[in-house]
């Protein structure tokens, strides 16, 4: 069965059974301060098993792609050396929210595999929860007798709590788990050894493919455990671990899923799969490693220095350098597969064919710097081995190559083992493991559990229509961090509060209680579908009831610069082309940001024409229209930009200004006349085909316009108010660069002329052209003046004294002959008479100068030089 029909069949079959069926949520979470990455299927669910949100379908299937390359979850470093973990990987999921449990995820799980799928039942075993005591757990016997209905009990094993107690994090919803392993290994190697002893033991033909969670509980802060307020089910099966099953192979590498990629990658570099474990390792890791990249990139996550980007970054760089060492691939080249992963994922993901163009960019750009980082620290590298003695290389030196250059530590190691040199491994580890604890120690975070005070299924926001409401507060809780102290997080039964979203920031303001006592709210968060308010402290009474203000000014800049960045984003699609698209935005009082795929500079002229199209609608004064609410295909049909990867509920919020229509959560004007004007204060890259525009609205674009008012009159003025100063301007540079042409000309005149005296005055003393005279130029023109004497005349001795800027020099020449005929030394003279201008020099045996702050002593040194002679 091809892999298309096989995720095919398993979402119909629990269609079959009432499930929705749902598309995948987007990998990147951007705002989720908990998680960076969805890396079980559960993530796009979370705020159902916290009741954080009015569940509107019960049973639900999907196929989520997760990742999983960071935090509790980090598969990265088994990925390509095993055959069956990967970064990105498909999760298929049934869901049930309050509605069934064990009962029917059990016995689907079984009817799907056995019957659907038609795996013998021979290959499979099952796990169940053994209890534990330290938690007060018992045994899951409830879980044991359904499956005892379908399958063998000697296929029936115990797990201990970390294979069968699933928890998404240190704490929220959990459960225990009942996996479902299968044993694919030959006939021969079964009679060696029985499956049962092979399951959760890391086996690669004796692999779990399938996990059922029975989320009953939540993990408080403290570590204790409490029930849910109702029982659901949370499953997750590996799309690619089924389909090796399926396809009756023993890796998932050979399935459908990555033997177009692994050819593409045979043909591209002409190696073959499956004659040498290196290379093998290596094409597994690249052929894996490039849909985690591509996928990220199209879910809006660019590879970047910092947080999540650099996860990515981190991922893609761990493919090139397999590629660099094992492949021998010393230019870009991964980026290439993503045609193939287009053609070959895109009917399911369409983001990944929508964003082709995109991906493919940044990846060729990625690779190719850090193949010049590699070129570069192979250099480096070099350096330290000079400077090593010995045969081992310091630790903390590789660290710093890791650190600044990049340079990944595995690779330093080979290459030192291929020249003969060792690495000191515990330094370098040390070294990291100290920079970690920097990292740690500075976004450690302490939450206290909620202290619920009314419970309240969802809070509701009010936001669009009102900026003031009588609140009260449903639950808080204190949050701990180095950076902020101490903060409480507030959460009401209602709200005005727009929490930062949709790349806007998060209102602020007040809450006024009935005795008028102020709380300030500096900004305002979601979280898993709360919203929450940040004070830093708690009212005296928390139980009341509280007036909750919103600071109106900010709120409504803010507002102009979220309208305005959807004009812009609609300017830049009827200007450059409708191949742009939005790839990230922010939005506050002071201005916008807008990151779009483009693939060439903004041009000055393209620049004007944005900002016209953009102020002729803002003119045009266009009412907000606005769709609360409407199903997401009536949205569509209406003509909004459907935007891939994002993750939308059933209904959405469409918000339309003429011909602008967008699907949208921010708050906006009700009309563009509010905007006044809109300009472009900034344009540059971010990535490979990803440009940045910045602009300013309102108030902020009038204050910026009237600084520029003031500038212009003050220039005006100091132009004795010229009536056109740029003119002006113009003709002073004109006239400023004249004047420096015809000063240049002068001094060369004057050089000429004081030459032409200094001659006159040489006297021949015994055969000695002698000179000593004061000449108050700058000692860059006398040194030009001694060589240029010195040239023209023979057996020259030349000295000079001049006073320059308060400050005195000499300068001493001596004809090269007369320095060996007669043992003259220019440099001992200068140093000698140096102390009669109170400073010292040195120099040559032929050409020497000295400087001095006494120019009182300049004549005594001019007659003094004689002397020497
Ligand atoms: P394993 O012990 O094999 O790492 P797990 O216990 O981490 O698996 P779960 O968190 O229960 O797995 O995830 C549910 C299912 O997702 C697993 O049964 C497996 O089929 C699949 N899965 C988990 N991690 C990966 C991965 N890195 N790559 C591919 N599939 C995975
Ligand atoms: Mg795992």
């Amino acid at each position: 069965m091809k892999s298309q029909d096989i995720r095919k069949k398993f979402l119909e079959f629990f269609e079959s059974k009432q499930h929705k069926i749902v598309p995948s949520a987007s990998m990147v979470l951007k705002d989720d301060p908990t998680l960076m990455f969805v890396n079980a299927g559960m993530v796009p669910f979370k705020e159902y098993f916290l009741g954080q949100r009015k569940i509107v379908n019960t049973r639900v299937t999907d196929s989520q792609k997760c990742l999983r390359v960071s935090g509790k979850h980090n598969d990265l470093e088994e990925v390509g050396i095993d055959t069956y973990h990967h970064t990105l990987f498909e999760m298929l999921g049934n869901w049930s929210f309050g509605d069934y449990f064990k009962q029917e995820a059990i016995a689907w799980a079984w009817e799907l595999l056995t019957e659907v799928y038609k795996i013998d039942k021979d290959i499979l075993y099952v796990t169940i929860f053994e209890g534990d005591e330290s938690e007060g757990l018992a045994k899951d016997t409830e879980a044991y007798d359904m499956w005892k209905d379908y399958i063998a009990e000697d296929r029936i094993l115990l797990g201990n709590k970390k294979d069968n107690f699933w928890e998404m994090g240190a704490q929220g919803p959990c459960g225990p788990c009942s996996e479902i392993h299968v044993d694919i290994r030959s006939a021969e190697e079964k009679a060696k050894t029985p499956g049962a002893d092979l399951v959760n033991m890391d086996h690669p033909q004796v692999v779990e493919i399938w996990n059922l969670v029975f989320m009953q509980f939540n993990r408080k802060a403290d570590g204790s455990l409490e029930n849910l307020p109702n029982q659901h089910i949370d499953t997750g099966m590996g799309f690619e671990r089924l389909c090796m099953v399926l396809q009756g192979v023993q890796s998932n590498y050979d399935t459908d899923v990555f033997t177009p990629l692994i050819h593409e990658l045979e043909s591209k570099t002409g190696v073959v799969y499956g004659k040498s474990e290196e290379i093998d390792i290596a094409l597994r890791v690249i052929s894996d490693h490039v849909r985690a990249v591509a996928f990220a990139i199209a879910d809006g996550q660019l590879p970047s220095s910092t947080g999540a980007g650099y996860v990515i970054r981190r991922i893609l760089r761990r493919a090139i350098r397999y590629g660099f060492t094992f492949l021998n691939q010393k230019e870009a080249f991964i980026y290439q597969l993503v045609e193939v992963l287009s053609h070959q994922m895109g009917a399911y993901f369409p983001e990944i064919t929508a964003q082709k163009r995109l991906v493919k960019n940044v990846i060729k750009e990625e690779e190719a710097s850090f193949l010049r980082t590699l070129g570069q620290g192979l250099g480096l590298l070099d350096n330290v081995i000079e400077a090593t003695k010995g045969k081992e290389v310091s630790g903390e030196k590789a660290f710093e190559l890791y650190d600044t250059f990049g340079f990944p530590i595995d690779l330093t190691a080979l290459i030192l083992s291929e020249k003969g040199y060792s690495l000191n491994e515990s330094e370098f580890d040390a070294a990291l493991q100290k920079q970690k604890n920097r990292s740690r120690a500075a976004a450690e975070m302490d939450m206290d559990d909620w202290v619920i005070l009314k419970e309240d299924d969802e809070e509701e926001f009010v936001g669009y229509d009102y900026l003031e409401t009588q609140v009260k507060i449903t639950r808080y809780r204190k949050v701990t961090s180095k950076k902020d102290g101490e903060l409480y997080q507030l959460v009401f039964n209602l709200t005005p509060f727009y929490p930062e979203g949709g790349g806007q920031v998060g209102d602020r303001g007040f809450l006024e209680a009935s005795n008028g006592d102020v709380l300030h709210i500096i900004d305002t968060k979601k979280e898993n579908n709360l919203i929450m308010h940040i004070a830093k402290d708690l009212p005296k009474h928390v139980t009341d009831s509280f007036k909750a203000v919103v600071d109106a000014k900010n709120r409504a800049l803010s507002n102009n610069n979220h309208s305005a960045t959807h004009l812009l984003h609609q300017a830049l699609r009827a200007v450059l082309g409708t191949h742009v698209e939005q790839k990230g935005s922010l939005v506050n009082a002071k201005y916008l940001r807008f990151d779009f795929s483009h693939f060439s500079k903004v041009t000055p002229e393209q620049i004007d024409e944005i900002e016209e199209f953009v102020n002729a609608r803002i003119r045009e004064k266009l009412e907000l229209q606005e769709f609360r609410n409407i199903p997401m295909q009536q949205a569509i049909e209406k003509g909004a930009m459907a935007l891939f990867g994002e993750k939308y509920g059933d209904t959405v919020r469409m918000i339309q200004f003429g011909n602008s229509k967008e699907l949208c959560g921010g708050t906006h004007v009700d009309n563009t006349d509010a905007i006044w004007y809109f300009k472009i204060s900034g344009e540059g890259a971010v990535a490979a085909g990803v440009r940045r525009i910045e602009a300013i609205t309102g108030k902020v674009a009038m204050d910026f316009f009237l600084k520029q008012d003031k500038e212009l009159v003050a220039v005006k003025s100091s132009l004795k108010n010229a009536k056109d100063p740029v003119k002006a301007i113009v003709s002073l540079q004109d006239e400023n660069s004249a004047l420096k042409k015809e000063i240049e000309t002068l001094l060369k005149e004057k050089a000429k002329n004081v030459k032409g005296s200094l001659k006159a005055s040489i006297q021949n003393i015994d055969g000695i052209n002698f000179l000593s005279t004061r000449i108050d130029m700058n000692a860059g023109a006398i040194k030009d003046i001694a060589h240029e004497l010195g040239g023209e005349i023979d057996n020259l001795f030349f000295f000079a004294g001049a006073e320059n800027e308060g400050k005195a020099t000499l300068t001493s020449y001596i004809a090269k002959n007369l320095v060996e005929e007669k043992g003259y030394d220019a440099g001992k003279i200068v140093r000698e008479l140096g102390r009669l201008i109170q400073g010292g020099g040195g120099g040559q045996k032929f050409f020497a100068t000295a400087g001095g702050k006494n120019p009182e002593g300049l004549s005594e040194a001019i007659e003094k030089v004689k002397e020497y002679l």
